[in-house]
């Protein structure tokens, strides 16, 4: 999914929770952690795409052909790694383990992370980067529904305004 839906749906998340939590989650903070899948595989390939646009040894990828452009090149195969290590469930649950043993308690904004991988599972197809998601003991990927088609957008952002619409509601009757 694309990277402002991913904060979005990330944050309605957390103000859901938050309807029945004393100790509110972040909403910033769950909504970064939305992100983090896509921006620690990315940063570095739009970096070295942008470089390459400015000196014109990258041809500029047009909105129907970007996925060649982004798979040319070395800088192809380490974005694919840091695809696999931040989109795996398995690599998410053990750093949250990890931080819960080292600092005795559950970072939960974190779980926007976890969110992002499970979104992403059924709205990438095997055409454009699908979810590692068992990775590294699977390569097993699920063929979902692609995101990127209008219609798709279309009912994801309604979808987004009417969960807005109920938490805000129930956020009202609450304060009744
Ligand atoms: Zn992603």
């Amino acid at each position: 999914m694309d990277i402002l839906a991913h904060s979005i749906w990330s944050a309605l998340v957390a103000k859901s929770i938050n309807l029945n939590k004393k100790k509110k989650l972040s909403l910033l903070k769950t909504a970064l952690w939305g992100i983090f899948p896509d921006l620690f595989s990315f940063t570095l390939l739009f970096i070295v795409l942008f470089i390459g646009t400015l000196f014109g040894t990258t041809p500029v990828p047009d909105h129907n052909n970007i996925e060649p452009a982004m798979r040319n090149g070395s800088i192809s195969i380490i974005t694919e790694v840091l695809y696999e290590f931040s989109h795996s469930l398995i690599i998410f649950a053990i750093i949250l383990l990890v931080l819960y043993v080292s600092t005795g308690k559950v970072i939960w904004e974190m779980l926007g992370w976890g969110l992002h991988i499970i979104i992403d599972i059924f709205t990438h197809s095997y055409k454009f980067y699908p979810t590692p998601f068992l990775w590294p003991f699977s390569e097993f990927r699920y063929d979902g529904i692609s995101w990127s088609q209008s219609w798709f957008q279309i009912i994801n952002y309604s979808a987004m305004i009417i969960v807005f619409g109920i938490i805000w509601w129930c956020e009202k009757k609450k304060k009744r």
